[in-house]
Parts: C-alpha cells; structure tokens; sequence
C-alpha cells in the first residue's frame, strides 16, 4: 500500500490573513482578521496531504509558516507519508522543547493522515482506530460586544443549526452577567450555554464569586477561569464551584492533561474544533482524551466565527479525527 504513496518530496506552508466578517472579542483581545497557515505534503507519486496551522489569535499560525519550511520540512524529504512516528520523532528533534512549534508540528500530522487517507481510500477515523460517534456537537463562541449584538448573534447561531453558544466573558463583571442573562432570556431554557473567560479572572475567589452570580442562568460550564499554571486554585475553584470547570489554555499536551487531573483542577477540557493544534498531532490529541476518559473528565469542543478551513472541511480528516478522539464528549 505505501509504495502507491510515494516519498515525500515537497512541504509548503502558506500563510492566510483573512480580514474577519466582524471583530471578535475576548478577553485575549481583539481579533480583526485571522491569520493561520496551510500546509500541503507532496509525494513523488502525486499525492497531496493538506493540513492546517490554526492557532488564529495573534496570528501565530501564519507565522509558523516559516518553522514548517525552513524546520521541520527538511528532515521529512524522502520519507513514506505513512511513517507518521517517524515523522514525529524527526519533528521531535528538529525542535525540542517548545510547546510553540506544536501547531505547526500538528499541521504536518494532518496533512500526512490526509494524505495517508486519501492513499488507502478511508477516512482517518479509520487509521485512528475507527470512529467512536457518527458526528460531533460544536458550539460557537460568542465575541463580547453590547448585549443586544451578543444576543443577536446568539439567535444566528442557534438559527443555524448549532445546539449550544460559548459566551466571552472576563472583562467587566456587570457587563458580563448582563449579557449571559440576557441570552439565556433569549434561548429560553433548553440552550446550552458555556462560558469562556480566556484567564480573564485574576484570582480563583474573584472567579467564584463570577460564577455564583452566573448561576441562575444555567451555564453548562465554565472555560479557563484563570491563568494556565495555577492548578491548585484551579482545583480550589473545581471544588467549590457549582458550575464545572473546563480547561484549554492550561492543556497543551498530555502531560498537561494529566498534571491536570492529578491536580483536580479540571471537570472537563476543551478542544477548540478549529485550533486543536495545542497537541501538536491528533495521536498526542487522543492521549489527553483517553486521560481523561480514565478520570471521568469529557472533552468538548467548539468553534471561532468564521469557522476556518478545518471546521469547512468538517468531511475531511479532521472532524473524523475529533470523531476518533473525543469519545467522552458531552452532548450539548
Ligand atoms: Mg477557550
């Protein structure tokens, strides 16, 4: 099967700035375009693999185009497209240490399982192991912005077929609680709502009292409340909030993913569809699924608006590698 493949004889990455449909807020900042990468693996056979660097917010993933070429490439020329472990390995060592080159690392992973799948004629759910669920729940985020727009955008969503919403919160109190309320008035009682703080919060008591007051509006759960390092007050919140606790920015790995569970900082992580890059490859992305099966801790996942080009290829690999990988992921 693999000699249909070929070696691999070409990688390219492209950066791609798209100006967004409107500004998107959080507590992160403010996003007026999107900038990501693509990566095209070629082999001598003609095959071509396509994967994605979708770290959006400060425009890393267009950045890291240049990691891909001028790095991680080289030590791939030559190589069977279905040597995927070793492509890792070679990745691996071609830059250690940093959790910065995984999005472009898992672009590559991509673009080799795409092309691998379209090789064999499968989908890559099938190379993971098979799927686990015939489709996965998205919600999308919601920019902070007045109320009303948050409330209309919040109809659009749910008008077009999404089950649940992910409120930005995390830059006034007033505003915030405001805003859930009035789009919990607007779903009425069967939306899913969850809340993202994007470490908006500067201490887990400032976060509790956020959360009690958010309370009665029926908040699924609540997404990184503080910065990514602080499991113990992480944990203090798990403890003594009513509402569970999801994490993303404290999740770059699965020795992340288990630094956190033994902390019982996390009832939940969160896999945002279209960035799930922080793992730097769908094999460590399972690692931190399956983790968290063992602790009884779901995966969600959820989009950016404008979904980028792996939530439009939602047919292609990588929705099926999600599929795969969030077995645990909780009905929304
Ligand atoms: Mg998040």
């Amino acid at each position: 099967m693999t000699a249909t493949a070929g070696r691999i004889a070409r990688i390219t990455a492209t950066p791609v700035t798209v100006p967004r449909v409107s500004p998107f807020r959080s507590a992160l900042g403010l996003a007026r375009v999107t900038s990501f990468g693509i990566v095209r693996v070629e082999t001598d056979a003609g095959l071509t693999g396509i994967g994605e660097i979708s770290m959006i917010w400060n425009g890393e993933g267009a950045v890291l185009c240049s990691l891909v070429e001028g790095v991680l490439a080289p030590p791939l020329i030559g190589l069977d497209p279905f040597d995927i472990n070793s492509a890792h390995l070679r990745m691996d060592q071609a830059v250690q240490f940093s959790r910065a080159a995984n999005p472009a690392k898992a672009a590559i992973d991509m673009a080799l399982y795409d092309l691998a799948g379209k090789a064999l004629g499968t989908p890559v759910c099938t190379l993971l192991g098979g799927r686990v669920r015939q489709s996965v729940v998205l919600s999308m985020s919601i920019s902070i912005a007045e109320p009303d727009a948050m409330v209309a955008e919040a109809r659009d969503f749910v008008a077009r077929g999404f089950r649940g919403v992910k409120v930005k919160v995390g830059l006034d109190a007033a505003h915030d609680v405001a805003a859930v309320a009035a789009i919990r008035a607007a779903l009425g009682p069967g939306g899913v709502i969850r809340i993202d703080a994007n470490m908006g919060w500067r201490s887990a008591r400032e976060a509790l009292t956020m959360i009690e007051a958010l309370v009665p509006h029926r908040i699924h759960s609540v997404e990184q409340p503080l910065p990514p390092d602080r499991l113990e007050e992480l944990a203090w919140l798990r403890r003594a909030s009513p509402i569970p606790i999801m994490l993303d920015e404290s999740v770059w790995g699965p020795d992340d993913a288990a630094r956190a569970i033994r902390a019982g900082a996390a009832a939940m992580s969160a896999r945002q569809g279209a960035c799930a890059m922080q793992h730097g490859s769908s094999r460590s992305r399972r690692r931190p699924a399956s983790n968290a099966r063992s602790a009884a801790c779901p995966n969600s996942a959820s989009g950016l608006p404008p979904p980028p080009i792996s939530l439009l290829r939602c047919r292609n690999s990588l929705i099926r590698v999600m599929c795969a990988a969030c077995s645990t992921m909780p009905n929304l």
